[in-house]
């Protein structure tokens, strides 16, 4: 079998679980992370990466099982003393993990690019996978809606996703490139696969693949693309896909985000309760269970991943 590495492609939550799984069934430096960069944005002039941070703080078993984002354990002073100020207290950000975004802000005011913070901080948080951005320059989701244009976080944490969404656009997009470390991993002849995490198509995976050269450097890899689907019993397990898919006139189904990805993604895992779905794929299925509710269930699963990628 090829012991070789794996990169995955991931949003926030639901592509950190399957991404823990890999880290803990893979040999210690054999991940690499290409994450979401469309979710960041410039706040309380800091650099906040929700979806990276999210990765991070979930392989170094920091993060904040909970909520979901941000770190275990926080405290809330900053924030508390912010809203005393009358100062801008929605998106909400823990005393510790504020530092991560001053750190992060001063070294890009630097001149140090995002990649190599992002890199960085994961090893001194202990992490030997290496987590990087889709892209070192600016793509900046936003979401079409009936309304006007919104920019991601406006949409996702002010307004709850509560606005209908009729598309989106990664502003910034076509001036990226995918970032080196990203690059060579995909480019590596003993890769063993690539997988697409179970995360958002329209908001988390698609930022990535919209950057030029990465959908191209993912065909190409020497290695089958292993997509997981996030659609479980016609459900989102967590989020706003298939809200999103209903509004864009989507069936919310596995088969629906097989067509989504195309000839980018070679073979699917989708959920034992959807086992029927399997017969209307047009590329090679696995069913098993998705649900990644424990540790165990994340290892599980990743190893079920790499038993398909072996296997094509
Ligand atoms: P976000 O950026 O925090 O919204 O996280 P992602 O985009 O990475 O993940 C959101 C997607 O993950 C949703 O579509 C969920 O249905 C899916 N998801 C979350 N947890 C699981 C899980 O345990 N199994 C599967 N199959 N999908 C999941």
């Amino acid at each position: 079998m090829n012991v070789g590495p794996v990169v995955a492609l991931s949003g926030g939550v639901g592509g950190a679980k399957l991404a823990l799984g890999l880290y803990r069934v893979l040999p210690p430096d054999s991940l690499t992370v290409i994450c979401n960069p469309g979710d960041d944005f410039d706040h309380l002039g800091l650099r906040i990466c929700p979806d990276a941070d999210t990765v991070l703080y979930t392989l170094a078993g920091l993060a904040n099982s909970e909520t979901g984002w941000g770190r275990g354990g926080e405290t809330w002073t900053f924030m508390q003393a912010l809203a005393a100020l009358g100062g801008e207290s929605w998106f909400r950000l823990g005393d510790g993990d504020l530092a991560l975004h001053v750190e992060r802000s001063r070294r890009l005011a630097a001149g140090e690019p995002l990649s190599h913070v992002t890199e960085n901080v994961a090893r001194r948080l202990g992490v030997r996978a290496r987590i990087v951005p889709a892209c070192d320059a600016a793509v900046r989701t936003t979401v079409r809606t009936p309304g006007g244009r919104l920019p991601f976080q406006h949409y996702f944490v002010r307004d709850r996703c509560e606005p209908v969404v009729t598309g989106f656009d990664f502003e910034g997009a076509g001036d990226a490139r995918p970032c080196g470390a990203a690059l060579a991993a995909l480019a590596d002849p003993s890769l063993r696969c690539v997988v697409v995490c179970p995360s958002n198509p329209f908001i988390s995976i698609d930022p990535i693949l919209a950057v030029p050269g990465m959908a191209d450097a993912i065909r190409a890899a020497a290695a089958p693309v292993i997509g997981v689907s996030p659609i479980v019993g016609g459900r989102a397990v967590k989020g706003p896909t298939a809200k999103m898919m209903r509004e864009l006139g989507l069936d919310v189904s596995n088969r629906a985000i097989e067509r989504h990805y195309g000839d980018v993604v070679d073979a699917w895992i989708i959920d034992s309760e959807d086992a029927a779905d399997a017969a209307g794929f047009d590329r090679p299925v696995r069913v098993a269970p998705t649900l990644m509710r424990t540790g165990a269930d994340k290892a599980t699963l990743a190893r079920a991943v790499l038993e398909l990628a072996a296997e094509l």
